[in-house]
């Protein structure tokens, strides 16, 4: 036997953004995390807790997790804050997994998003640095505009929101919703 690295192991609080499955048995998750950010991890089937993981990690869940370094991120544990369910919907989360960059901590908008139903999406995207006041339509230059496209990072008035042939639904935000 050589020498075997320590594994590095990182706990922090997280709200589960997205899961997906991995194989047939394993589950990757996208987790928004209060220390670190996003963070993608995966949760293997062959270690015991990822039964009780998977009951307990749907989207919109907060956790206090538990993951180690080594071949990618891995989730190893999770405790459930009990009955703490965020009340953001499947696309709000889903809208964050694209928007955040990995593994950069963005304390301003963790604190918003714990501020349930207070924030709007033109805060979160100011706090991200893509801030609507300074936005114009990426086609004509219009103020103020209303939607932003994620895959471009790019700002879309009324009549330019939908460029109809490329623009995903799941990609358009209207930045005056709530988050
Ligand atoms: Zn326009």
């Amino acid at each position: 036997m050589g020498y075997t690295e320590p594994m590095q192991e990182y706990v922090t609080d997280a709200v589960v953004l997205k899961k997906n499955p991995l194989g047939d048995l394993d589950s990757r998750y996208t987790l928004f995390t209060k220390r670190f950010g996003k963070i993608v991890a995966k949760a293997k089937s062959s270690r015991k807790i990822t039964s009780k993981l998977a009951a307990h990690l749907e989207p919109g869940t907060m956790a206090k997790v538990r993951f180690i370094e080594t071949k990618g991120t891995q989730l190893i544990d999770a405790l459930k804050f009990s009955a703490l369910m965020l009340p953001h919907g499947l696309g709000d989360l889903d809208f964050l997994a694209q928007l955040l960059p990995d593994a950069e901590p963005e304390p301003a908008l963790w604190d918003l998003l714990m501020e349930t139903g207070r924030g709007s999406w033109a805060e979160a995207l100011a706090i991200l640095g893509w801030d609507p006041a300074d936005a114009a339509c990426a086609v004509c230059g219009a103020a103020k505009p209303p939607y932003f496209y994620i895959p471009r990072q790019e700002f879309y008035c009324r009549t330019h929101g939908m460029p109809a042939s490329k623009a995903r639904a799941d990609a358009v935000l209207s930045i005056d919703a709530r988050l």
